[in-house]
């Protein structure tokens, strides 16, 4: 096991502990003083504190957000343009610090979060920058006499953002640089499991030059912060990618004011492989889809479904790899899975596995948790974790398990598949593997999710459209789709009489 060794702005970021929030243009202490350690989940040990923010501290938020939302909305669009560019440059020049933050906080392997998570924090925030002299409206020609009718597309004020605890950087910038761009104020609220990351955006955010209360970060519970955000009645609107529960309590908060909501929530991914595939390719993507980021991915393909005449073949090739897979530190370069972010959610993982046992179905293998010193003691480890004979209706197939488990199933046609693939509550993501191109598109437009992979699979890009059907949310994130999420669309009729 060797460690890569921390950045020194990691290693100064960690010792100016307690951590503080990022309003008003200010690092802030919670007003209660209180605060709350934060994990390295590789190892167990305490990276170190952070400001455990209250009601009082969302208020206080809040009203520095809306202090700034007039004059940043009136910032001209090349000068928001600028700080937008500005911004991603200077995440580009901390990419290491930022990485390294990501993977010591929530466990996903650095050798994703140097090349990935960094780089696609700042592409969000080139992507977006461009919306400032793009927000246009349209002339419209309305049938009545003597009117010049045109629409705009205006800021919608303050917005909360409350983001998981799997990809903060992306979720971060995915949220915050469209709506920042388009002239709206911003509250971050990461997982209180892992917000080193998010603090650092919002310090470098001053850095870049955004003005006083335009890019503000909290910091504490979601059940008292994430609460007060989504009930606050000077939030005009809320973001929030998590659990499909959450995202309904979410909803009844939001009913107050009428805020509007953005929900990228829970899924249940089928990724389904056709007899004339390509075996390699797609064994490997059904173990990418299944164990990356070690299952805690929204979009993970926990529900493969392999046609029969290949069904042990993949099944015995995916089992391979599973048993040769690399556990271990987020720190070590070899690592393909790290750990699990937390005691907590490891338990809903053993849960599952003990429930899938339980009921009947077949454990192919893994399904234990790795012990020292294979891995840190005080680490929760789990390996690639393969199930078959799993019944459709059994609670491995229908709920969110968030961890390295698969089940694989048989099917024998393309509509028994069909139907099977969409038979879930969830609709937010699918991988589908056939050399046959009427059958890849025809499969694809059947599937009932937000994305669709054909012959890939977890590949994004800010211009590609993402959200959920069903219960994985509404709304989109990424490309113009977001404009309707972070603007609100006036008409304006004037009289030429
Ligand atoms: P979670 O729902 O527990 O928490 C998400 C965020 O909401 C966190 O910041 C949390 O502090 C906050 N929160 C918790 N309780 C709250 C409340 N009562 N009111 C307001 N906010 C509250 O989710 P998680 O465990 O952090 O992340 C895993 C979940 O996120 C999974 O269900 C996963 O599918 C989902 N997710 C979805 C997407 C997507 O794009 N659809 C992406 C990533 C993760």
């Amino acid at each position: 096991m060797g460690l890569e060794s921390r950045h020194p702005e990691v290693t100064a970021f960690l010792q100016a502990s307690p951590r503080k929030m990022v309003i008003g243009g200010e690092l802030c202490a919670a007003r209660s003083g209180r605060t709350y350690p934060t994990h390295d989940p590789s190892d167990g040990t305490v990276l170190a504190d952070v400001a455990q923010g209250g009601p009082e501290d969302v208020d206080r938020a809040v009203a520095a957000a809306r202090a700034a939302a007039e004059k940043w909305a009136a910032v001209s669009p090349g000068e928001r343009e600028r700080l937008m560019r500005r911004l991603g440059d200077v995440i580009k020049a901390h990419g290491e610090e930022l990485a390294q933050l990501e993977s010591l906080d929530n466990g996903k392997p650095l050798n994703h979060t140097r090349p990935i998570d960094a780089n696609v924090c700042a592409d969000q925030v080139y992507y977006h920058s461009a919306w400032p002299r793009r927000m246009t409206g349209e002339t419209l020609p309305v049938s009545l006499p003597n009117l010049f009718v045109y629409s705009r597309r205006e800021p919608v004020g303050v917005v909360g953002l409350i983001i998981p605890w799997n990809y903060p950087l992306i979720h971060a910038m995915q949220k915050a640089a469209p709506a920042l761009a388009t002239g709206n104020t911003v509250i971050l609220k990461p997982a209180s499991v892992a917000s080193l990351a998010c603090l650092r955006l919002g310090e470098l955010a001053l850095e870049a030059g955004f003005p006083a209360g335009v890019f503000n970060v909290i910091t504490g519970p979601g059940g008292v912060i994430g609460e007060a955000l989504a009930a606050h009645p000077h939030i005009d609107k809320v973001q929030f990618t998590g659990s499909t529960a959450v995202g309904q309590q979410v909803i009844r908060l939001s009913a107050g004011n009428i805020k509007r909501l953005t929900l990228e929530l829970g899924s249940k991914a089928p990724n389904c492989v056709f007899a004339d595939a390509e075996l390699e390719p797609a064994v490997a993507g059904a173990f990418k889809a299944a164990f990356g980021n070690s299952g805690q991915s929204c979009v993970a393909g926990c529900r493969l479904y392999v046609e029969a005449p290949i069904y042990d073949a993949v099944l015995e090739r995916l089992t391979e790899l599973a048993r040769r897979a690399r556990v271990g530190p987020a720190m070590d370069l070899q690592t393909e899975l790290g750990p699990i972010v937390d005691a907590k959610q490891y338990e809903t993982i053993a849960g599952y596995i003990q429930d899938g046992l339980e009921s009947g179905a077949h454990l192919v293998c893994g399904g234990e948790r790795l012990a020292a010193p294979a891995v840190p003691a005080g680490g929760y480890y789990l390996p690639p974790t393969i199930f078959t004979g799993v019944a459709d209706d059994a609670r491995l197939s229908r709920e969110e398990i968030f961890g390295p488990v698969v089940s694989v199933y048989r099917f024998e046609t393309e509509d028994e598949l069909v139907a099977r693939a969409n038979a879930t509550t969830y609709g937010l993501a699918a991988g589908l593997w056939t050399r046959d191109v009427a059958r890849a598109h025809r499969v694809a437009a059947r599937l009932k999710a937000g994305v669709v992979w054909i012959n890939t699979y977890d590949l994004f890009s800010p211009n590609a459209p993402f959200g959920g059907y069903k219960q994985s949310g509404y709304g989109r994130d990424n490309s113009e789709a977001v404009m309707e999420a972070v603007t609100e669309l006036k008409s304006v009729w004037v009289s030429t009489k």
